[in-house]
């Protein structure tokens, strides 16, 4: 496996992707024809399919300007590495000078065909959790001090980081009004859910409030193409700092704890994308928002100092009850359904990690198992699930 740096990147909206993805592409594609003059981008699958929606487009033109870009839409063409495929060709004076094909593996990853990743690049040799749970238990580690030894102290910093573009993206989207980009016309919502407080309250309905208007905040940001992180990916990104921003301002915990908090987090979106996916296109939502429901209810179980067969229970609940989620974005906009399911998610792992806290010992199902499982009901879902804009609330149209 990588390091956690591959998996959580700030960068800007709306997907990691289709617009991460790509503009990495992009901009490796540049740099190695330094005398092009213009280019053209083949967009393939679902990259062809939600690319508008998702302004893949944009976002390339962007990245190769102020060379000219034309961009093709090929939705076509079935015979494909993976959903997510793109050729980008260089020119000079009308010359094809280069072509190469990448493919944008999910969470703004990109692999170029022909480039394996090198054996370096794999700093963790375990593969599966039951792996790594045993050496901590054999060695009295958590969770976070094994991903510490295996990336090294810079990863703290790192860490630092991200956890700060996480609190950014909430502060931003909280104070932000207005309708989002791309013509449905929604209207921002998680300053007036913030705000929006009721004389008797109870304590339970204020902490849905609050964590769903910080899961809000941040998947605006992304959706009006602002800067978050991918957790593990922008379509996901607002459920894991939504209920870590929730237990630090609740509990005052440091950001030192918070750090270690998203070690473990993204330990468990690591292993998901090596042994199933992280990307819609590849396995549905239950990749994205399963991936991030997982990943944060493991973030709550390091931070509340649960022992490692509770984090993992945590994290199966998680996964197991995402599967089948389908991905089926109105208009190919990361906005209906995936706002408010960032939200519904975020709760979910709270729930999550308060159910494995009481029946841990009765658990039948391992993590690698429903990481499998998911991988495994991600193929067998039908395409037109799968970030194609074809089926499901997609076929939606507002008025
Ligand atoms: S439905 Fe889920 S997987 Fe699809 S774009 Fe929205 S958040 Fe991403």
């Amino acid at each position: 496996m990588q390091s956690l740096k591959e998996l959580y990147k700030i960068g800007c909206g709306p997907s990691s992707s289709h617009t991460i993805g790509p503009e990495r592409a992009s901009k490796i594609f540049k740099e190695s024809n330094p005398s092009a003059d213009s280019f053209c981008v083949v967009l393939y699958g679902s990259l062809a399919k939600t690319g508008k929606g998702h302004c893949t487009d944009e976002v390339i033109k962007k990245t190769l300007f102020p060379n000219k870009c034309e961009i093709i839409f090929n939705t076509e063409e079935t015979d494909l590495p993976h959903p997510n495929t793109l050729d980008l060709i260089a020119y000079c004076n009308g010359v094809e000078q280069s072509r190469a094909r990448a493919v944008s593996v999910g969470g703004g990853s990109i692999v170029f065909e022909g480039e394996e990743i090198s054996e370096s690049e794999h700093i963790y040799s375990e593969r599966s959790f039951e792996q790594i749970a045993k050496i901590c238990r054999d060695q009295d580690k958590r969770l976070w001090e094994y991903v510490a030894e295996k990336e090294g102290a810079e990863i703290f910093s790192y860490m630092q980081e991200i956890w700060s573009a996480m609190k950014n993206a909430i502060k931003r989207g909280l104070s932000d009004e207005g309708t989002l980009p791309g013509g449905l016309g929604i209207q921002k919502k998680a300053k007036m859910l913030y705000h929006s407080q009721h004389i008797d309250e109870s304590t339970e309905i204020k902490e849905t409030r609050m964590v769903c208007s910080y899961a809000f905040a941040v998947s605006e940001q992304n959706a009006s193409g602002e800067r978050i992180v991918t957790a593990p990916t922008c379509g996901a990104a607002g459920v894991l700092p939504a209920v870590l921003y929730y237990q630090q301002q609740k509990r005052g915990y440091s950001d030192e704890d918070i750090v270690r908090a998203l070690m473990t987090a993204g330990l468990i979106g690591n292993l998901i994308k090596t042994n199933a996916s992280i990307s819609g296109a590849e396995c549905g939502c239950q990749a994205e928002i399963g991936s991030a429901c997982a990943m944060a209810s493991a973030a709550l179980g390091e931070l509340f100092g649960l022992d490692i067969d509770k984090i993992e229970y945590a994290a199966e609940i998680a996964i197991e009850h995402h599967l089948g989620l389908t991905c089926d974005p109105i208009c190919g906009l990361v906005q209906i359904p995936c706002i408010e399911r960032n939200a519904v998610a975020s709760m979910r792992a709270i729930n999550a990690v308060n159910l494995s806290s009481f029946l841990w010992n009765t658990r039948r199902i391992s993590f690698d198992r429903v990481v499998q499982t998911m991988k495994e009901t991600g193929k067998d879902l039908s395409a037109r699930y799968k970030e194609t804009s074809e089926a499901g609330l997609a076929k939606i149209r507002l008025q």
